[in-house]
């Protein structure tokens, strides 16, 4: 079975940029009145404790959320300058679950995105996660909610899931794919799974994250999507965002445990208002997350 928690890495860089990504995605999604399904094919817990033994013990969101917090105060300013609106709609969502200064919760993008989602128009939330343990908590948190049938938590394969749930009753979903790759076999499989499902339904929104890493199966995998893109004509857009290596102070060795400095979302059929979204907000989160050799942030769209 899996070894990877997502607990250990919530809050951090990564999970701050594809939350940013899905937040910009879904408020475009919504403004339209007709339901619309949010299918997250990899849902992890759902919320985690950022004073818990996991969190705690890695840290990462020290790098990431709370020092966002931390840099744009109680007022969203960045060095006097209002906050990009994209950015500062995320923020104020995560902030949404903790108390005014005390950032003692992450919530995971189940728990963001029932945060967005309307009961009067019926939208519908569809969780997917294999892990036992996290699948458990993740129920749990859920049933806490008292959301009713808007949610439903299966301990499935969410790759495998698609095939059922694809076209959506509505024909409006948002698909969100972002597995752990903890596995090699996961590079393949997002591929694969959007090529079918765009056969299913080719006007879906679908966005997958991937690690940023020297393995060359990363590095083709956005360039699959972009391929796959193409090959259905579907407009596409594709970012990334790296906080760069650790600066080592002077007389130190270098820290050779880097962890997951950069990683990339890749979006089809992306809202027309995520480009622009993005090339506000990508810079100012880089001002405060960047931290070295590395550093940077890029947006490319293309297709139709
Ligand atoms: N989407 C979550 C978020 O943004 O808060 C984080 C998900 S985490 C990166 C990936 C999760 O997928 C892990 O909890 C892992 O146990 C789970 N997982 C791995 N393979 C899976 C599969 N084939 N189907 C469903 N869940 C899977």
């Amino acid at each position: 079975m899996f070894s990877y928690r997502h607990a250990f890495h919530a809050g951090n860089h990564a999970d701050v940029f594809k939350h940013l990504v899905l937040v910009a995605m879904l408020r475009h999604l919504l403004a339209k009145d007709t339901p619309l399904w949010v299918i997250d094919t990899h849902a992890g817990a759902g919320l985690y404790r950022l004073d818990g033994d996991y969190a705690g013990t890695s840290g990462e969101a020290q790098d990431g959320i709370v020092k966002l917090a931390g840099a744009v105060g109680a007022h969203d300013t960045l060095d006097g300058q209002a906050l990009a609106p994209a950015l500062a709609d995320y923020l104020d969502l995560v902030r949404g679950f903790n108390r005014p200064g005390d950032w003692r919760i992450y919530p995971g993008s189940p728990f963001i995105v029932q945060k967005l989602l309307r009961t009067e128009v019926r939208d519908k939330l569809k969780l997917h996660e294999l892990h036992p343990s996290d699948s458990k908590a993740l129920a749990g948190n859920v049933a806490q909610l008292n959301a009713g049938r808007q949610v439903s938590v299966a301990r499935e394969d969410g790759f495998e899931a698609l095939k059922a749930l694809l076209p959506p009753p509505s024909r409006r979903a948002l698909v969100l794919v972002d597995p752990s790759y903890e596995i090699k076999s996961d590079y393949a499989k997002v591929p694969a799974a959007l090529r079918d499902s765009l056969q299913r339904f080719a006007t879906g929104a679908y966005a997958a994250w991937y690690p940023v890493i020297p393995r060359p199966e990363a590095h083709e995998l956005p360039r699959k999507l972009r391929t796959l893109a193409g090959q259905v004509r579907k407009p596409w857009l594709h970012a990334t965002f790296s906080i760069g290596q650790k600066p080592v102070a002077a007389g130190e060795p270098a820290d050779t445990r880097q962890g997951l400095t950069a990683s990339g979302m890749f979006v089809v059929n992306p809202p027309h208002t995520l480009k622009p979204a993005l090339e506000a907000a990508l810079p100012q989160l880089l001002q405060v997350l960047g931290r070295g050799r590395g550093k940077g942030h890029s947006i490319e769209a293309g297709g139709a």
